[in-house]
């Protein structure tokens, strides 16, 4: 096995990079079920010597130890893949039906492993440690909270975190990173209600819950207008209400799924609260009685200043002046990547994967492919990264 990146896909290292990243790009896998992933990720770090360990069942850590003492930095890559049917119509296309990398976890992988290939070779120069942390379950249910209690972020113990994030929005070549907030925090809930069915003639003698939800939709547009301060964002989003089975019968239950999306704790804590009071005045109101499922996912994204001044200092060396580009503002998107970040200081690099030509495609699309230049540019960022943490 080849063992050295020197970032150029004309060579046999690059080409083997690509290869492998085509080979996880062919065999995308559900949230912690990325058994074949995993077992392939282990492979590559075990025969680059590292310290190699499983932690959240599928996610692998490989610890690689400098030969002098400095900091343990960990590079973060997230594994999972979604519900896509790809029509990228690549040769090197998912072979699971249903299933695609089309989040470019197969590229985050990628990256993050070739990171592994350029610094093993060179690990009694570096002073430090890095810490690979491949993480499943990043869209959904989340992987980087089990895996923290598993005590990935320790022993060593982490001193600063960083993750990639490919980005049609930005060229291949460039990245975008800011300190403060990267993502929101997305929490959601269920609200159940329950009234009393009856005849439509006879509405005295119901409790309408189909009314009443209607009612808790259109005033739950107040807690954004009229509570949050209009320079914080909040997003509150009914996207699922179901009640009632005929015109003349009166609906006795209705039941409704919603996001809630926030930048700030402490908005998240507001928001929360107005909304658990709008539901205690739709029953004194109505008289439904409720059962609120509020559960609360990742925390925002928050980078800190010294991670964020490192990465860019590190990609203007590794990918030339002009490199950073922005500014990149906050997206109402959810990423664990948060627990991490919230652990040690961490930054959440966006890296370009816009195509030099064609048509761009967001995450997500069954077109989404993300570029090789893309990979080199993040081997090379990760590289540099390090070494000049590890110094
Ligand atoms: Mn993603």
């Amino acid at each position: 096995m080849a063992i050295i990146v020197s970032c150029d896909c004309a060579d046999k290292e690059g080409a083997y990079l690509l290869d492998l990243r085509k080979r996880l790009h062919r065999t995308p896998e559900p949230a912690f079920k990325e058994h074949r992933t995993a077992k392939l990720v282990e492979e590559v770090l075990v025969e680059l010597g590292l310290e190699v360990s499983r932690a959240a069942g599928t996610g692998v850590v490989g610890l690689l130890r400098g030969g002098k003492t400095g900091p343990t930095v960990a590079v973060r890559a997230d594994m999972d893949a979604l519900p896509v049917t790809e029509l990228t119509g690549v040769e090197w296309a998912s072979q699971e039906p249903g299933m695609m990398h089309a989040c470019g976890h197969d590229a985050h992988m990628a990256m993050a492993l070739g990171a592994a290939m350029a610094l093993a070779p060179a690990r009694r120069s570096l002073a430090g440690n890095v810490k690979f942390i491949f993480q499943p379950a990043e869209e959904w249910p989340g992987g980087a909270k089990p895996m923290i209690a598993e005590g990935v972020m320790d022993n060593p113990d982490v001193d600063m975190v960083f993750a990639m994030h490919v980005s049609p929005d930005y060229p291949a070549g460039t990245i975008a990173v800011e300190p403060g907030y990267v993502t929101a925090a997305q929490d959601r809930f269920t609200l159940e209600l329950t009234g009393r069915g009856g005849h439509a003639a006879l509405p005295h003698r119901s409790v309408d819950a189909l009314a009443a939800a209607c009612e808790f939709v259109t005033g739950l547009q107040q807690v954004v207008a009229r509570r949050v301060d209009p320079l914080e964002p909040a997003i509150v989003h009914v996207g699922t209400i179901h009640a009632g089975d005929a015109f003349n019968i009166v609906a006795g239950s209705a039941r409704m799924e919603a996001s809630v999306r926030t930048l700030s704790d402490e908005t998240r804590v507001l928001v929360e609260q107005a909304i658990r009071a709008r539901v205690d005045a739709l029953c004194a109101a109505t008289g439904v009685s409720a059962v609120l499922d509020y559960a609360h996912s990742y925390p925002s994204v928050i980078n800190s200043p010294e991670p964020v001044r490192v990465v860019r200092e590190a990609a203007t060396r590794a990918l030339g002046d002009g490199a950073v580009t922005g500014p990149a503002r906050p997206s109402m998107v959810g990423e664990d990547f948060a627990y991490f970040a919230r652990r040690a200081p961490g930054a959440l690099i966006w890296i370009g994967a816009r195509p030099d030509q064609g048509e761009v495609y967001p995450l997500h699309h069954p077109k989404f492919l993300v570029p090789d230049a893309t990979v080199f540019a993040g081997v090379a960022l990760w590289k540099e990264i390090v070494t000049s943490l590890c110094v």
